[in-house]
């Protein structure tokens, strides 16, 4: 029988962290901080719970989140979306990711992405009806080639989908980025993706181009972003999704009948949150810097070559003086036989390039946690 996603196996990130159970490596695979929770957090959802706000929430997201989401977007990108009619609670970036895709792609149309790309947006692709039309990132420094992408739009195009800063690069969008972007779309009906997780991880100064922030990309915009990166709480699965009122009118009608809500004490614990520490996530790029920074120096100390990171909380690095396998081979060695686990850029691409040897290493971890692969890593 013909399946419907006969290309698919397991994740990347579930056989990786699996085989680092398995052989106790440390694991700087899969994207999860091992740190704490913030305190706060975890005694509102605690109180949440014990107040009762134990039922379905409202299918579009507790009004209070919605209003602290609007209220936040405008403290950081100068615009206020409408707590009812734009901003949407969904479980994780991931479902909102589904939705979006689900709200507009029609059998047959295409969706640019741009490679290498994080692996849920194919499969939502395919599932819809829809064929994901793959463009690379330029491989020296994961900066999007415009003149590749606009060759790429025909007729069919009907969405595009970019993550900044990126996953699993770092690498994030510049003001030139997003005019591209806007004379791309301009007077076509291309809808857009912004994928945004890591909004708030940003170092050296640099400025998140939200597509929210720029009139022409926000009014055929779905922009997602995850509360599991902003706290800490992976697990939690809240994310949100950001887009004009006709098009969260589509999207709501997936999500209602995809999970039609999201966890309702956490709603309530995110929005007592953000209320009581509004300025939360202006320390999360000092706080992710000085992670990045102090890793870098360490790996410094090895035969690994560090890429530059400019946001996010993946390190990408160059393995080549230690080894010529493939990365997947590479990773594999790297969690079985050193006892650290990294992740392979091939499962992110269509056509992987040949002989690109880079692995990703997660920074999210406390010092003893990347000390520990440091110190297995220097004896390479
Ligand atoms: N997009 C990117 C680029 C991600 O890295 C992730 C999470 N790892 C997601 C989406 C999904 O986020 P969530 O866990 O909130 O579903
Ligand atoms: N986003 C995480 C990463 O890139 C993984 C999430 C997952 O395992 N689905 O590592």
């Amino acid at each position: 029988p013909q399946t419907k996603l006969p290309n698919i196996g397991t994740t990347i990130f579930t056989v990786m962290s699996q085989l680092a159970a398995e052989h106790s490596a440390v694991n700087l695979g899969q994207g999860f901080p091992d740190f704490d929770v913030p305190e706060r957090l975890v005694q509102a959802l605690d109180r949440a719970m014990r107040e009762g706000k134990n039922q379905y929430a409202p299918m579009t997201g507790l009004p209070v989140l919605r209003q602290a989401i609007a209220a936040k977007t405008e403290r950081c990108y100068g615009y206020r979306p409408d707590a009812d009619t734009e901003v949407t609670v969904t479980s994780g970036a991931s479902e909102a990711i589904f939705d979006a895709v689900h709200a507009v792609v029609r059998p047959g149309d295409e969706v640019i992405v741009l490679d290498p790309c994080y692996d849920c947006y194919e499969p939502a692709i395919d599932l819809a009806g829809g064929r994901a039309v793959h463009v690379a990132l330029d491989p020296a420094h994961f900066r999007p080639d415009w003149e590749r992408i606009r060759a790429a739009v025909t007729p069919r195009t009907r969405m595009i989908i970019t993550n900044t800063p990126h996953n699993p690069s770092g690498a994030m969008f510049d003001g030139a980025d997003i005019a591209q972007l806007e004379a791309l779309l301009h007077d076509t009906g291309i809808y857009l993706l912004s994928d945004e997780v890591y909004e708030h991880i940003v170092f050296d100064g640099a400025r998140h181009e939200s597509a929210l922030r720029h009139p022409a990309l926000r009014e055929r915009a779905f922009v997602v972003s995850s509360f599991g990166k902003t706290y800490h709480c992976t697990g939690w699965k809240v994310g949100y999704c950001i887009a004009p009122p006709a098009l969260s009118a589509e999207l709501r009608k997936v999500h209602q009948y995809n999970t039609f809500c999201t966890f309702t004490p956490a709603q309530a614990a995110f929005a007592e949150m953000i209320e009581a520490e509004p300025t939360h996530y202006e320390g999360l790029g000092a706080f992710y810097q000085a992670k990045r920074d102090r890793f870098h120096d360490q790996l410094l100390g090895t035969q690994l070559k560090p890429l530059t990171v400019p946001g996010g909380y993946f390190q990408l690095v160059d393995y080549s003086t230690v080894s010529d396998l493939d990365d997947a081979s590479f990773c594999r060695w790297l969690t079985v036989e050193k006892g650290v686990c990294a992740i392979p850029l091939s499962p992110f691409y269509a056509e992987p390039p040949r002989r690109q040897h880079l692995a990703r290493l997660c920074f999210a971890k406390n010092e003893a946690t990347l000390d520990a692969a440091i110190e297995r890593l220097r004896a390479l």
